[in-house]
């Protein structure tokens, strides 16, 4: 999709930090960090979000990059928050799936509803 911001990123198109690449996948840094480690894992190929039909090999993919980003990033030990905001109560802002690495610190986020 030439008008997604993360196929674009995908593609090479727009710059992004890059911590990892595959075939299948790509990692890399978020332009706007919460945490010290804020990295995006994607699937090449485009899917809205985790409820789009994305076949199990692909969200295996994108699990398996959690793995490779957590060691890359050192956070094996420390712990991390995976994230995957999904439509419009999940503040989903970009429409391609994609999930957070989030670690570096203790995660100040509590879970529940918005205020
Ligand atoms: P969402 O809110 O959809 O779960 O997360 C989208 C994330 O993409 C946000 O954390 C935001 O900071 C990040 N983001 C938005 N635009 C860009 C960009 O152009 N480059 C990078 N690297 N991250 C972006
Ligand atoms: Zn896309």
């Amino acid at each position: 999709m030439s008008d997604c911001l993360f196929c674009r990123i995908a593609a090479h198109e727009i710059p992004a930090d890059i911590v990892y690449e595959d075939d299948e996948v790509v990692a890399f840094e978020d332009v706007n960090p919460q945490l010290p480690v804020h990295t995006l894992i994607i699937p090449k190929k485009h899917y809205a979000h985790v409820g789009d039909g994305v076949p199990e090999e692909t969200l295996g993919r994108v699990f398996k990059t959690v793995e490779k980003v957590a060691a890359l990033k050192g956070l094996e030990e420390s712990g991390y928050r995976i994230v995957a905001n999904t439509g419009e109560d999940g503040r989903q802002t970009v429409h391609h799936l994609h999930v957070h690495v989030l670690g570096g610190a203790r995660m100040p986020i509590r879970m529940g509803p918005a205020d």
